[in-house]
């Protein structure tokens, strides 16, 4: 069995979980949760990390402490997680959505500034399978039309755009440590920021709006969304092992990209682009139009050779919930709406083997030589 994704917990994971538990300490309020939240912030360039359950409670709290509220417009890719957009959507707010590069996968950065109206409060960027965004258009974008920037830098773990690291742009990112992210704690995220004065919102966010006169009396919601001090103590663990994570993904990659590259029938992803080398958060692939099978039918062959596949995201404008609130009524982004019908990502795991990456190579190329091919 080659499982789509198996972690790689091979450093101080075990030691400090130990000590958890002879320590006692298990919950937020344990030492490891601070040391994370300050390594983290430190090795992203940011003033301020808080640790939360997961990435999309990071995405609420980064949202809400964004002031995001009734009517204001926020522009993000519709070929993403459902995370950004629900936050938007929980929020009040209402998500304005832009289609993705062909090439990239990521929004498109030209389409944004058409998206702009005088209710847009904010851009969600959200870089997607391990290539960022390009920034600097969309900084500078923002600086023009006073937006704030919020970054979901969840598949992002120590890659950088032009020799910044991502998490670093913008008021506020987010991070997931989901357990296919290049660090993991199981479950967890982050919010990082390098204002006080949101880092303190976001705290306060996460801990249920507790305050401080009188505990157990609030004046607004908020959720709990604490990480345990277990979570933290392998997201630290995992952290100081994140340079090796990323030059294991790299390599990874590009053994995949040498092994695929004579599969005419496929489209891999680009190595690069000129903001940074891919990350390769996941090895995703997308089957040619002119070929007679689908992902799940590729899928399906791999599951046979116990072979493990995920689909790709399925855009934003085409959820059954979101159009069953009326959402992006008539709305369609085709490039988006092709890279979801034609494309699943691989066994990416840092876990992966190198003669595992050959074997799942070597059976794509076979399934997709047997299928048939549709003329004209
Ligand atoms: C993984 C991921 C999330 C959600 O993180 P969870 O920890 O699973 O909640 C959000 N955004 C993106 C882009 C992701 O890849």
């Amino acid at each position: 069995m080659i499982p789509v994704n198996t972690p790689l917990l091979d450093g101080n994971e075990k030691k400090y979980l130990l000590e958890c538990i002879e320590t006692q300490w298990i919950s937020s309020e344990g030492p490891f949760v601070k040391r994370f939240e300050d390594q983290f912030a430190a090795t992203v360039g940011r003033k301020h990390g808080i640790a939360c359950a997961n990435g999309s409670g990071a995405l609420d709290i980064a949202v809400a402490a964004a002031g995001i509220g009734p009517g204001d417009e926020v522009i993000l890719p519709t070929f993403t997680i459902i995370s950004p957009a629900a936050s938007i959507v929980r929020a009040g707010g209402v998500p304005v959505l832009v289609d993705s590069d062909p090439n990239t996968w990521n929004m498109r950065v030209q389409a944004i500034e058409q998206k702009i109206t005088s209710k847009t409060k904010a851009i969600l960027v959200v870089h997607i399978y391990g290539l960022p965004v390009e920034m600097d258009a969309i900084l500078a974008l923002a600086e023009r039309h006073n937006l704030i920037v919020i970054e979901d830098a969840a598949e992002m773990h120590g890659q950088t755009h032009r020799d910044r690291p991502c998490g670093s742009f913008g008021l506020i990112s987010t991070f997931s440590f989901y357990p296919n992210k290049h660090v993991t704690c199981g479950e967890g995220g982050m919010v990082v920021c390098d204002d006080d004065r949101i880092a303190e919102r976001c705290r306060k966010l996460r801990n249920l709006c507790f305050e401080p006169e009188r505990r157990f009396v609030h004046h607004e919601l908020g959720w709990n969304y604490r990480m345990t001090n277990m979570q933290a103590a392998v997201g630290l663990a995992q952290l100081e092992k994140l340079p090796q994570h990323v030059q294991r993904k790299r390599e990874m990659g590009l053994r995949y990209q040498q092994r695929l590259a004579d599969a005419s029938e496929i489209q891999l992803p680009l190595t690069r682009n000129d903001a940074a080398e891919n990350i390769y958060w996941v090895f995703g692939i997308v089957i040619s139009d002119a070929v007679a099978l689908t992902p799940e039918d590729l899928a399906a062959g791999l599951a046979k050779r116990k072979i493990g596949t995920r689909p790709f995201f399925w855009p934003m404008h085409q959820q059954p919930i979101f159009e069953s609130m009326g959402l992006f009524q008539g709305q369609s982004f085709p490039v988006a709406e092709r890279l979801a019908r034609r494309g699943l990502y691989l066994p990416s795991g840092l876990g992966i083997k190198n003669n595992e990456i050959d074997e799942v190579c070597d059976a794509v190329k076979s399934i997709l030589s047997g299928a048939s091919r549709i003329d004209g």
